[in-house]
């Protein structure tokens, strides 16, 4: 299974990044490797993620969901319900017990929107950590309510001032950050995204997903489901859910953002859309001009506002084992409006993507087939932007 030894999936993966943070990369690739199959390193994941996190987060059947779709049916893996509302706690829980073991008394991490910021922070307040959380001024300022839930936490929120004040820039900060203080602060990576090991860790934590779900189903339905759709971002929550069943014959589709319209700067469909380059160290597919510089985007949901992607979901894109598809913020908000009316559970506009997906294949599924959406968060922290996004309609816009 992928990565090679190099932190190549295919052609893509690998380690670009200055020569200054090569020996903290080797780190984590050893310290990883020592606790990947370590008894007592699991057990104690296991513990937080039961105790602290709330899993296992249940399968749902969606029976109203399923009846406007068409004639399959369509279940709900319920990552909304884990501490935090989403997925983003399997990932830094388990850097953040990494890093411990490491002996690292700090944790450094990037944010966007702030919810990785807020599950790093959260990771690093129930383990007794430091942390500084680097984020633009323009997210700082959309995203108050996260700023104030990471101060509350315990955390330093840097104001990065610098180009764009947004995600790329914070996360130029944050690496800048780990190269002087790596003998004391682990950088935990939001997504499968970064240089390598962090695709592969990050993706291994967030299989429990996937696991949970094999087991799940099997003993609620006797079989694997038919069809598992996830959006995509960085790719975390998608990696998470298909990677356990990369060798099974289930169709696994990613749900990227197709924003407005897919023109220059109005979306985010880096798979469907993208070239091949290189952004914050490894080589993937990504919006880029044809001078190599990165096109602007946009998506309704802040999370899958991103103009790379994880060099895994490109390597599964160009071996067609995953099919990479787009949904735009129209038919996210409607779908955000269907999931709740019809079954009373609000969902994260990111995932609403995917839950919009299901409801376009609906049609063509048949009465055997299943459906399992990743529903990697809840809703709660969207209601600003949806409000704002029906508001202008209404206007004519
Ligand atoms: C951050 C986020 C995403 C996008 O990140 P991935 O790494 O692509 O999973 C999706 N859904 C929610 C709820 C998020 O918070």
């Amino acid at each position: 299974m992928y990565p090679d030894s190099k932190g190549y999936y295919g052609r893509y993966g690998g380690k670009f990044v200055p020569e200054t943070l090569i020996p903290a990369l080797q780190q984590i690739e050893k310290a990883y490797a020592k606790i990947q199959h370590d008894p007592e390193f699991n057990e104690e994941l296991a513990y937080f993620m039961k105790n602290y996190v709330g899993r296992e987060t249940p399968v749902y059947f969606a029976p109203a969901l399923s009846k406007m779709a068409g004639k399959a049916r369509i279940f709900l893996k319920r990552e909304d319900l884990n501490h935090t509302g989403s997925h983003k706690i399997n990932n830094t829980m388990g850097q953040a017990l990494l890093a411990k073991r490491m002996g690292k008394e700090r944790l450094i991490a990037e944010t966007g929107a702030g919810q990785h910021g807020v599950a790093t922070a959260t990771a690093a307040a129930v383990l007794g950590l430091k942390c500084t959380v680097h984020m633009g001024s323009k997210d700082m300022e959309r995203q108050s309510l996260n700023v104030f839930r990471m101060r509350i936490l315990g955390a330093e929120v840097k104001e990065v001032k610098k180009g764009s004040q947004t995600l790329k820039d914070a996360t130029n900060e944050a690496f800048r950050d780990y190269i002087q203080s790596f003998d004391y602060s682990h950088m935990v990576i939001g997504s499968v995204v970064g240089p390598h090991p962090y695709p592969m860790i990050v993706r291994n934590f967030q299989s429990i997903i996937g696991k949970e779900l094999r087991a799940q189903f099997l003993e609620q339905e006797g079989r694997l489901p038919s069809h598992i759709v996830a959006c995509v971002g960085g790719g975390s929550n998608a990696m998470g859910v298909f990677y356990p069943f990369l060798k099974d014959p289930v169709v696994l589709t990613g749900v990227e953002a197709g924003g407005m319209e897919i023109v220059d700067g109005k979306h985010c469909a880096t798979l469907s859309e993208g070239s091949d380059g290189i952004l914050h160290g490894a080589f993937s597919r990504l919006l880029q001009d044809e001078n190599g510089q990165i096109l602007d985007t946009h998506s309704v949901s802040a999370g899958l506002d991103y103009p790379g992607v994880g060099p895994e979901h490109a390597y599964l894109n160009e071996a067609k084992r995953v099919k990479y598809v787009h949904v735009n913020d129209k038919e996210a908000i409607e779908a955000f409006q269907k999931l709740s009316e019809l079954e009373g559970i609000i969902p994260a506009l990111e995932s609403a993507h995917a839950v919009a997906y299901a409801l376009k294949i609906g049609k063509e599924l048949n009465a055997g087939d299943t459906v399992v959406i990743n529903l990697s968060g809840r809703g709660d922290k969207d209601a600003e932007e949806v409000i704002r996004y029906l508001g202008g309609e209404k206007h004519g816009n």
